[in-house]
């Protein structure tokens, strides 16, 4: 099983992020702290890959803490990759590492995986 279900608790505060959202290859800023909203729910989301690559059939895990970001401008630096449904994959702009978590098209609210990205 996978162990998405790290230990978070010190990177929320006051509901948000405490600290920067960095991706995990690269470095590069993707949100400024106090940016996002902390929230827990359930997606598959497919596999994180350090290049792009185009599967029609990817291997996904079940993710379920995410940053919520209502506004795309409220990124500091992020990419789309493709869409799949109502969904666009989030990728580093820099380093096209993703995804990263996922855009809702209908809501156009952002969902960055806690566990895809690191925090400092
Ligand atoms: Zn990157």
């Amino acid at each position: 099983m996978l162990h998405n279900n790290e230990n978070y608790e010190g990177e929320v505060s006051d509901g948000k992020n405490r600290r920067s959202v960095k991706c995990k290859y690269c470095n590069s800023v993707i949100l400024s702290p106090a940016s996002a909203s902390f929230t827990s729910l359930e997606f598959q989301l497919p596999l994180i890959k350090q290049k792009k690559v185009n599967e029609s059939n990817p291997e996904t895990e079940n993710v379920s803490l995410f940053w919520v970001v209502n506004d795309i401008f409220t990124f500091q630096n992020v990419g789309f990759s493709n869409t799949v449904g109502n969904n666009k994959y989030l990728t580093c702009a820099d380093c096209e590492a993703g995804p990263i978590g996922y855009h809702d098209i209908p809501s156009k609210i952002s969902y960055v995986a806690l566990n895809r990205v690191i925090h400092c």
